[in-house]
């Protein structure tokens, strides 16, 4: 075993490997080697309870989806230019869950190919070649999506194509959204899309009140932009409200993009749009996808949703969900370095602020991380100060679970 500080072999071999290009969590970073619902467990045997990852929407390693995966692997796996039951039994499941005028689905592998794409529709459908974002969004790592990604960006300034708005913490936001949207077009550039992450996750988590997206769409539909909803993060049922984070805002997109839980760790992900926008863009230029919906993706889609239905995670999550912000507010009255709790479903911000100006705190969220770390506890930060918690774990989270996280936060933050 590596002794504390010092870099095992394995840290080394990564960085070696991977250069600058992947960056761990945490100063000693936890080597694992299993995952069951929502717990994985490292090398030196030590279980940790999974409070951060979504991807593993249904729970880690699902015996249903992993079983789906192995037998569709060991029968039939090619590329997309064949016909396969299991592609259409999936995407006419998958279709069911959205509004009936979204009723083409085009796979990919990624979210970031999925943005990428809904770009492309989008600039496709109207003309123009202007995107409004949020001012902390993340919506993938292609050259194009980086271009609406301020998150990632490390001093780069906007392109003239880009607009970005304030992440909805006060009201207003549909006012932003339309002075940017105006702003494009009296540029000449032109309004393809309004996209944004519909819980607002790399921004901070800004869910409520339900439905003030929807001025906000209309305005960039006034200025003859097109409305993306970018599902990568609250999508399959993890807000607790449906299946789809954009319809606690009572809108309709006019596309949609997918990914992370799409296939509890398969990697899968998808558009949905209305045929007319799809067949408009497909009229320009052709569009195929080597891996994007083949019949694994297919099998692992299908096993999630069966799973999301068969143990209704979707009402876990608003159940357990409002349990563990119920809980998380009752300790933020002892906590003065406790900020606002948001969140719809099992996924919550929790603000950390300086108690005596209210001023953002990023210094207290990393070492709150770390110190939940050493109590056998996974989370992350977001937000644009990064000072808020991001609390996003496996759909199957339970009471007990959300009880555990609130102890071990409580003595961390009393201590
Ligand atoms: N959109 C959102 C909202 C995301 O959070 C992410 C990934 N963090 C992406 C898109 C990109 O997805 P991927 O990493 O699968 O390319």
């Amino acid at each position: 075993p590596t002794a504390p500080g010092e870099k095992s072999a394995l840290l080394q071999a990564r960085q070696r490997h991977a250069g600058q290009s992947s960056v761990l969590f945490y100063a000693e970073p936890i080597e694992m080697v299993k995952g069951e619902g929502v717990w994985l467990t490292a090398a030196d045997g030590r279980r940790y309870l999974d409070v951060y990852n979504n991807v593993p929407s249904v729970g880690h390693c699902h015996p249903r989806v992993a079983e789906a995966i192995a037998r569709q692997a060991a029968t039939l796996t090619t590329h997309t230019r064949y016909l396969t039951k299991i592609v259409e039994n999936y995407a006419e499941r998958l279709l069911e869950t959205l509004p009936a005028g979204l009723s083409n689905l085009v796979m990919t592998c990624s979210g970031t190919e999925a943005n990428d794409l809904a770009m492309r529709i989008a600039e496709a459908g109207t003309g123009g070649r202007g995107f409004i974002v949020t001012e902390a969004a993340y919506h993938g790592n292609s050259a194009a999506v980086n271009e609406i990604s301020p998150s990632a960006w490390k001093s780069r300034r906007p392109a003239a194509h880009v607009r970005l708005v304030p992440a909805p913490k006060e009201p207003g936001f549909d006012r932003a959204v339309a002075a940017a949207a105006v702003s494009l077009n009296e540029a000449g550039i032109g309004v393809a899309a309004l996209i944004v992450d519909s819980i607002f996750s790399s921004d901070g988590i800004f869910p409520d009140p339900a439905g003030f997206l929807a001025p906000a769409v209309a305005a960039v539909r006034a200025a003859g932009g097109l409305f993306i909803a970018d599902e990568v993060q609250p999508g399959f049922g993890r807000a607790g409200a449906g299946m789809w984070g954009f319809g606690r805002h009572g809108v309709e997109p006019d596309i949609v993009t997918m990914g992370k839980p799409m296939g509890n760790g398969f990697p899968m992900a998808g558009v949905v749009t209305r045929p007319d926008l799809l067949a408009g863009f497909c009229e320009e230029t052709g569009y195929f996808n080597t891996f994007g919906g083949n019949p694994v993706a297919a099998a692992a889609g299908l096993a999630v949703l069966d799973v999301i239905r068969d143990e209704g995670l979707i009402e876990n999550a608003r159940e357990v969900g409002t349990y563990f912000r119920d809980g998380l507010v009752d300790l933020g009255e002892r906590v003065s370095a406790m900020g606002e709790v948001r969140g719809a479903g099992l996924f919550i911000g929790l603000d950390f602020i300086d108690p005596e100006t209210g001023a953002p705190n990023a210094a207290k969220a990393s070492r709150t991380i770390n110190a939940l770390k050493d109590k056998g506890i996974l989370i992350g930060a977001a937000g644009l100060y990064a000072n808020t918690l991001k609390i996003r774990p496996p759909l199957p989270f339970s009471r007990d679970n959300a009880d555990f996280f609130l102890k071990a936060l409580g003595e961390t933050l009393t201590n």
